[in-house]
């Protein structure tokens, strides 16, 4: 692979970049790997990286039934940060915003990384009391996150009215390194460092069966074909239940509709993430302009990759009172994507009752910026046959002993 510099561009743009190469090789499907992974959004393609990279495991092959990046990874509104309640999710949401740090240095692609701060309004006397918990729970985990007054969310976040009738601000949660990126440039960043260290990426390529004999799974059908393997990675988001159907175990997870909307583009008006979860609704602007505005999840089962008019006019109208200027703006785009919900609002990362097949699911609205901690922690679990010390919280069978991770304040529209 040749690697990106300002060299390179400065070639390349003196012959009309006519030079440039692929970013990942698009093979055909072999006939057996040691590992399938199935699903190539961020968590996909990072454990394949960490895999390859960590533990020099390359014969494997990660099956996209569409192409990479197009599920959850490339329609998420790329909120970064870890301040997460829970010691398990600090661990794991840190480790993961630690490596975005220099994650662009690492796949020697710009992932965009943005550290410009998330603030967390507290808008209630329940949700002020809520983050003043978890920003002292911050502190004992070792997580840069603090408790901020409400004159000072007002001079962080200009645009904001703090003494709105109904829902004034009462203070906020303030991670200063916490920020975004480019979400498809996550995606194509790992794609194009996996398949450089030999993972095939195979696209058009949806995986319709599994494969078991007595002694655990022995590979997959797929609409290319059979391929063999001997283990088995599900990591597909809000299909995660169709997959464990095929394998013939089920899962503690449902499917919903999650939307975002972009507005008009505008002058910079905003140079930090900011969340109101108690009116279910938070904003970042993007560098092209464009407020990029999400809110909650529908309430009720779905799997429509698209949005709604009943969401766009829910959520502005929730936003306008903390944030007046958005009712004279015009709203561009929406769309949806199908996240994967527990009930305790954590992930699940781990071993299933099928030998051989492993799971990474129920990132529910707030994966993206888990993917490079999930993608090392999942790459460890695979590697060893067992989960180590950042994933082993996140096991299937916490449902079963009760030892839920409650995230329910922390992960609900707070993504
Ligand atoms: C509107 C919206 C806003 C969000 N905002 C944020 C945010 O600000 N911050 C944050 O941290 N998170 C956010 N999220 C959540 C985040 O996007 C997801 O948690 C994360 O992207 C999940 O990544 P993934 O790799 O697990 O899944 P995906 O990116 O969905 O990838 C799964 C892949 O599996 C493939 N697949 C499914 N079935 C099959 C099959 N049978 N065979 C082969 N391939 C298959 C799919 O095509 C897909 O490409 C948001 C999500 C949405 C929808």
């Amino acid at each position: 692979m040749k690697r990106y510099s300002v060299f390179a561009l400065a070639r390349e743009a003196a012959r009309h970049h006519a030079g440039w190469e692929r970013a990942w090789r698009s093979p055909a499907p072999k006939d057996a790997y040691e590992v399938i992974i199935v699903g190539a959004g961020g968590h996909g393609l990072a454990t394949a990286y960490y895999l390859a990279k960590n533990h020099g495991i390359r014969n494997v092959a990660v099956l996209e039934k569409g192409w990479l990046g197009g599920g959850n990874t490339g329609r998420n509104t790329t909120i970064i940060r870890s301040n997460y309640l829970q010691d398990s999710s600090a661990a794991i949401f840190e480790k993961s915003r630690a490596l975005y740090e220099t994650l662009s240095q690492q796949l020697n692609y710009n992932i965009m990384f943005s550290p410009r701060g998330v603030m967390m309004l507290a808008q209630t006397e329940h949700e002020l009391r809520a983050w003043k918990r978890t920003a002292h729970a911050n502190r004992l985990a070792g997580i840069a996150s603090e408790m901020v007054s409400p004159r000072r969310v007002k001079d962080i976040v200009g645009i904001i009215n703090i003494d709105g009738p109904r829902y004034p601000v009462l203070g906020g949660l303030w991670q200063a390194r916490g920020g975004t990126a480019r979400h498809d440039a996550v995606a194509w960043g790992y794609a194009r460092a996996a398949s450089d260290l030999g993972v095939d990426i195979i696209q058009q390529c949806a995986v319709t069966g599994v494969d078991r004999d007595a002694t655990g799974v022995t590979g997959v059908q797929t609409s290319k074909g059979a391929i063999r393997c001997k283990k088995l990675c599900v990591v597909v988001a809000g299909s995660s239940g169709v997959l464990a159907e095929m394998a013939g175990f089920r899962l503690p997870v449902e499917s919903v509709a999650l939307q975002a909307l972009v507005s008009e583009p505008i002058k910079p008006v905003l140079d930090c993430v900011v969340m109101a979860n108690t009116v279910h609704g938070y904003m970042s602007q993007s560098d092209k302009g464009e407020l990029v505005i999400g809110g909650g999840a529908d309430g009720y089962n779905n799997y429509t990759q698209r949005g709604s008019f009943q969401h766009i006019e829910e959520t502005v109208r929730a936003l306008i009172e903390t944030f007046p200027l958005i009712s004279r703006l015009k709203m561009l785009r929406q769309w949806g994507g199908i996240v994967d919900m527990t009930g305790d609002r954590s992930p699940i990362i781990g071993t299933t009752p099928v030998p051989g097949v492993f799971i990474n699911c129920g990132w529910g609205t707030g994966g993206f910026k888990a993917i490079p901690g999930s993608g090392w922690a999942t790459a460890e679990m695979l590697a060893d046959g067992a989960p180590r010390a950042l994933a082993a919280p996140f096991s299937l069978d916490r449902f079963t002993e009760g030892r839920m991770i409650d995230e329910s304040v922390a992960a609900a529209v707070a993504h």
